[in-house]
């Protein structure tokens, strides 16, 4: 059902080295229903491997997308950090690419269209491409034009033929996911005006490790970038990174500029980005044997404290719905005898159930009338967001859990 890696995804280099197995793990964002809950759950082994070539670190099973992507919870405007972070983008572009009523902003993997909506604001001409059928039809219904359907390059030669091309592309937190990753950077290439600009996002695999975020690991997510390998990525596909910079959002994200190579010039950071990598160790095993026991020691550390306050009698539940809750709490083992049930801002989410461990999902106004002594807090890359919204929780005595990047209460 799925397909084993044979060859890197970015440079085919079938000789690649083991870097981590988190097991056989259910479908992070496979939340369940009350009815589903009786049936056997697919589980596929996640486990990461780096290619000593390009540097590319990536898991080695495709789960179809079919599966993963044909009713995706996640919504992104729901955060407020996310929407946020996107208005400022949208606001450089518009000014440093002089965008206006002739340009056209296009977004790959583009959700309910939390992004686009600035552009569409300023008088921006926009396109969503959003491979989910359910987030698809949101944005449609707020009036974000949005094609739904799986960006390659067949789809970009049919927007051409259209008289379509881009003057900015965006794609943030997709080229994980992406399972043609050739066919996808082709299409930028396609899409993309002469002088137009596309700007990538993703989680930076230098931070990952370094932070030991291994809750960032899922199935969903099958390549875990540096520049460096960003840098083999584009080349291949005649694109040039021409800028780069690290941004805080999800825990710590890398986000570089490409455009059509020979077109723009290199800003000088780039260089300096890449030299850190190199000193770093992006492509040698040794930097990465120590993102395996930091993951082992977090997980000892956070069992070791949950068995206590259960043997204290607390209780506990949970802050977070996310995919990177249910990878810690199935990756760890952390189930229905630590904690009673999660709880998570998204209506969408609420009365389903965390993948492999069951727990029920409710609202978060629940924890004030519940009040669990301790809330273990899996969405902690929205950390600050969250406590201020149960501030309220915390007046009434409740702690929260925070397991990484380093495990304390507050
Ligand atoms: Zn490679």
């Amino acid at each position: 059902m799925t397909n084993p890696l044979v060859g890197c995804r970015i440079c085919d280099n079938n000789s690649l080295a083991p870097v981590l197995s988190l097991g056989n793990l259910p479908l992070a964002n496979g939340l369940l229903t009350a009815d589903q809950l009786a049936a056997p759950e697919p589980r596929f082994p996640l486990d990461v491997v780096l290619c000593p070539n390009c540097s590319l670190v990536q898991i080695t099973e495709t789960v179809p997308p079919e599966l993963l992507f044909s009713n995706y919870p996640y919504f992104s405007s729901f955060s407020d950090t996310m929407l946020s972070h996107s208005r400022s983008l949208a606001e450089v572009l518009i000014r440093e690419r002089e965008l206006a009523g002739k340009s056209l902003v296009v977004e790959l993997a583009s959700n309910d269209g939390y992004l686009l909506q600035y552009f569409k604001q300023a008088g921006i001409p926009v396109l969503g491409i959003e491979p989910a059928a359910n987030i698809a039809r949101v944005a449609e219904a707020k009036g974000i034009p949005t094609l739904n359907e799986f960006f390659d390059d067949r789809l970009a030669e049919r927007l051409c033929q259209q008289g379509k091309q881009a003057d900015v592309i965006i794609a943030n937190n997709v080229l994980a996911h992406v399972a043609r990753l050739h066919e996808f950077v082709e299409g930028v290439q396609l899409l993309l005006k002469s002088d137009g600009l596309a700007v990538f996002e993703s989680a930076y695999v230098r931070e990952t490790v370094d932070r030991g975020e291994f809750d960032q690991i899922y199935h969903e997510h099958l390549c875990y970038y540096s520049l460096t390998a960003l840098t083999h990525l584009f080349a291949r596909h005649r694109l040039q990174v021409v800028d780069a910079e690290e941004v805080t959002i999800h825990g710590g994200s890398i986000r570089v500029f490409v455009q059509h190579a020979g077109q723009g010039r290199p800003q000088a950071r780039l260089a300096k980005i890449l030299e850190r990598e190199r000193e770093w160790g992006v492509d040698t095993l040794a930097s990465y044997a120590q993102f395996a026991k930091n993951m082992a020691a977090k997980r000892d550390a956070l069992l070791k404290l949950l068995h206590e306050l259960k043997a204290a009698n607390k209780r506990i539940a949970a802050y977070g719905a996310s995919a990177k809750g249910a990878i810690m709490l199935n990756a760890f083992g952390i189930g229905p005898e630590l904690v009673e049930y999660v709880v998570d801002r998204s209506p969408h989410k609420q009365g389903l159930y965390m993948p492999g461990v069951h727990l029920p999902i409710y609202s978060p106004e629940y924890l004030l009338t519940d009040k669990p002594d301790y809330a273990l807090m899996l969405a902690w890359n929205f950390k600050n967001e969250v406590m201020e919204q149960m501030n309220a929780y915390r007046q009434v005595g409740g702690k929260f859990i925070i397991p990484i990047p380093t495990l304390e209460i507050v």
